[in-house]
């Protein structure tokens, strides 16, 4: 399958991934863990892509799409990919969108997790990232997914947190570009939403108000739809 998972900063989207590959298989490709290993790595695209994300500000497109549209050129996307956090703005959208029907590669699914930006914001300081999977749920807002105490509550790994979780500015700014719904990631969305049907691509929403397990019901249930 090849799906984009699209949603606002704390909307769930990692936990709806790990149960989407856990599925089918396909690879999950996450912008902004790609991003942060090259900040973590020193590498030249780190050292660029920092300040912009510290403030929580985009990274330029010049930089994200190719890098996208060359990792879905790597062997392992093969068999399917899950794209999350990319596209982010509508450019992104239309770039993808060109650069998949010159390489024959049909989309299947689009997926809109939707959130109330309030919620968004205050699951996003209560997040946690584990040392062994960053997509291990952990939130100390959220009863279902609590860490074990200050431990992962699905491993036992350390935790940490995102320094751009932790800024009120960074958050807001972050959110500003998901819900522009004229340039941002919402103009993405439903630039794939209007083109949906007529070509062929499954456009679902879900509720991501909604807990980790009534989620993934929704999900199970709209993918068998
Ligand atoms: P969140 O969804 O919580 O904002 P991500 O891990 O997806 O977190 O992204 C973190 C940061 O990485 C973003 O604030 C942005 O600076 C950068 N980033 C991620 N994806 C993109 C993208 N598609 N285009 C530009 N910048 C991106």
């Amino acid at each position: 399958m090849r799906l984009i998972l699209l949603g606002a900063p704390g909307a769930g989207k990692g936990t709806v991934a790990k149960q989407l590959t856990a599925i089918d298989g396909s690879v999950q490709i996450s912008t902004g863990d790609i991003l942060r290993a090259a900040v973590k790595g020193g590498t030249e695209l780190g050292k660029q892509a920092k300040a912009y994300i510290d403030k929580g500000d985009l990274v330029p497109d010049d930089i994200t799409i190719p890098m996208i549209l060359d990792r879905l050129k790597e062997d392992d996307c093969k068999s399917g990919w899950l794209l999350d956090g990319f596209p982010r703005n509508k450019n992104q959208a239309v770039k993808l969108h060109e650069a998949l029907k010159k390489e024959n590669m049909k989309l299947d699914i689009v997926i809109e997790m939707e959130l109330d930006r309030q919620i968004a914001k205050n699951r996003i300081m209560g997040r946690r990232l584990c040392v062994n999977d960053n997509n291990h749920p952990n939130n100390v807002y959220i009863d279902a997914i609590k860490p074990d105490g200050d431990k992962c509550r699905v491993c036992g790994g350390e935790l940490s947190k995102r320094d751009d979780d932790q800024d009120e500015a960074a958050i807001d700014k972050r959110h500003n570009i998901y819900y522009d719904d004229k340039e941002g990631t919402l103009a993405a969305a439903y630039y794939f939403r209007d083109i949906a049907d007529q070509e062929g691509i499954r456009y679902i929403t879900l509720d991501g108000k909604a807990g980790v397990e009534e989620v993934a019901d929704q999900l199970v249930k709209k993918l068998e739809a």
